[in-house]
């Protein structure tokens, strides 16, 4: 027997959850052929030797639909393990598109994801009309798998144009769009995305097309998956109208989030709940958790979260030499401590939480301060000896307004986040890859589960781990030949050292197109990531090869493992 190439020697954990053993994993043609004692010829060997060899992980939520046109790696994904991203979600997309569409359609993606839209303007190379024509373009230049949602919103404006982002759509319009998601499943996207989220519009101000349409609008063109018997469903927005989509249709629907937040303790456990009854009941009903806490940073040069309370705000709009007085006035003082030792007003949005075990020192500026880093507030209070919102002050005085902190407001409570993360309820991902460019890196969530919750917290096995960031994902959303290390599989693997996996601290790229700056995050301890069978990265470089392909939906098991 001989083979494209051998991987030796490494702890497989297969994806399925069963306890990882040591073997060889022999690959050829793109596809796993052999595991366990390999012996023949391979063209490149790879000693794993002490490194555990898994299936690639499936990020199910990203908006890398215009990124991909310029970058097929998808960075800053693909650093973290990651071999197939899921595009065309929130009703977002590139496809179909007119040639008058694709100024709006570009508009709609760059507000709604804040992905700067000059960058997107010089990125993106139009050479496509249909869905069809799009997953071939995509398909002509990858380094990552990509399985792509059709966009509900691109396709209101395919068929109505202006008047998408006007007016509920006609009988014979919504005709048009069901046989546009027709077309583009039968051409291998892997299902269709709704949104209603009033928030979401243009740079125009304008309302994303998506929110024009009534719900019997996208149950008809839901309905065009239950027809042809295969693709999921993602919905944003509105967790009502989720829950009806995953009624009305057999398919399988992604319809938000569970986040643990401070400001609403119950809000969490209630939508658990609510996921386990939908599933009990027998639905299809999937919430993402994000491993990630949420972790906004500040400088008190910079925060919005005092302005509800009027002392605080008044003194927050001064120039910063005269606030940093008021900071140190006994008068303000004493009124800034009332305003935050009184009771939170849960009426008011945005009211400050009163979590000072919250607020964690995330960069001090002083020498004589670099202890303090990674502590709470609550605990430096404490050490010191002082009343919280003294210790407090006193250092933002002292280091002239510029202490770094970092707000973990959101999916920060320890004991919370383990019930949601292990629930087999919950599906974990969500990741927004390749949106919101400047604020959010939570496409690091793989390597954080990995390294956080699975090596440091030792909340769930490593293989529990593996098998929720590939072969849970690929199966709910039809992907069936990936997601695990199995003889037929598509070959696409990350081998990584679960002693050193981990997010890097994040900093900043000036990488996209027209030069535009956005946060990056890149991480240690990933050896090898390899897409069908070829290296895509060695040690966190790319090898120049482009190995990835549209992963085209589901159907009948027998058409993929044919291929
Ligand atoms: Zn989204």
């Amino acid at each position: 027997m001989s083979y494209d190439l051998v991987i030796k020697n490494g702890q497989i954990i297969d994806g399925s959850g069963i306890p990882g053993f040591r073997g060889d994993v022999a690959i050829r043609g793109g596809r796993i052929v052999g595991i366990g004692q390999v012996s023949g010829d391979a063209k490149k060997v790879l000693n794993a030797d002490g490194l555990t060899v898994a299936p690639g992980v499936i990020d199910n939520h990203t908006h890398y639909d215009a990124q991909v046109t310029w970058d097929p790696l998808c960075t800053f994904s693909c650093y973290h393990g990651v071999t197939t991203v899921v595009i065309g979600n929130c009703s977002l997309g590139l496809a179909p598109a007119h040639k008058e569409d694709q100024e709006p359609l570009a508009s709609v993606l760059s507000h709604v994801e804040a992905i700067p839209l000059e960058a997107i303007r010089a990125g993106v190379t139009w050479n496509w009309e249909t869905v069809p024509q799009y997953l071939d373009a995509l398909d002509r230049r990858l380094g990552v798998n990509v399985a792509a949602l059709i966009g509900h919103s691109a396709v209101r404006r395919y068929v109505m144009g202006e008047a998408s982002q006007d007016r509920p759509a006609t009988e014979d319009e919504v005709s048009k769009m069901r046989s546009i998601v027709r077309e583009g499943v039968d051409a291998g996207a892997i299902g269709v995305s709704f949104e209603r989220n009033l928030r979401h519009f243009d740079w125009n101000g304008r309302l994303a097309p998506c929110n024009l349409a009534t719900d019997d609008e996208m149950l008809a063109v839901a309905g065009v998956l239950d027809d042809l018997g295969t693709g999921v469903i993602q919905v944003g927005g509105d967790r009502k109208l989720g829950v009806k989509l995953t009624k009305a249709t057999g398919r399988p629907v992604f319809y938000g989030n569970i986040t643990q937040q401070a400001v609403a303790p119950e809000l969490w456990r209630e939508r658990l709940t609510e996921a386990e009854n939908l599933m009990r009941e027998g639905h299809r009903a999937y919430q993402f958790v994000m491993p990630r806490p949420g972790d906004l940073r500040y400088t008190m040069k910079m925060a919005q979260h005092f302005d509800a309370m009027p002392s605080w705000k008044s003194v927050m709009l001064l120039p910063p030499e005269e606030r940093k007085q008021a900071f140190q006035n006994p008068e303000v003082r004493a009124k800034l401590r009332e305003a935050v030792e009184k009771p939170r007003d849960t009426r008011v949005a945005g009211e400050f939480t009163r979590r000072w075990d919250l607020q964690f020192v995330h960069q001090p500026v002083l020498a004589k301060n670099q202890s303090l880093k990674g502590k709470s507030m609550a605990q430096i209070a404490e050490e010191q000896g002082k009343n919280v919102l003294d210790a407090f002050l006193d250092l933002i005085v002292e280091e002239n307004l510029e202490t770094e902190f970092e707000r973990r407001e959101v999916n920060s409570d320890e004991t919370a986040m383990k019930t949601l993360l292990t629930s087999p309820y919950t599906v974990i991902g969500q990741s927004d890859g390749g949106a919101h460019v400047v604020f959010r890196t939570d496409y690091s969530y793989c390597t954080y589960l990995l390294s956080h919750w699975v090596r440091e917290r030792q909340i769930m096995s490593l293989e529990e781990a593996v098998r929720k960031l590939t072969f849970v994902p690929a199966t709910l959303f039809g992907l069936l030949d990936r997601g695990l290390v199995r003889p037929g599989m598509a070959a696409d693997l990350m081998v990584f050292d679960p002693a050193s996996i981990g997010p890097l601290e994040q900093g900043e790229a000036r990488d996209l197109p027209a030069g535009v700056t956005r946060r990056s995050q890149l991480a240690q301890g990933i050896r090898w990531t390899i897409v069908n069978g070829r290296v895509l990265l060695d040690n966190g470089k790319h090898t120049g090869d482009l190995p990835g392909m549209v992963v085209r939906s589901g159907g009948p098991v027998s058409t993929n493992a044919a291929a």
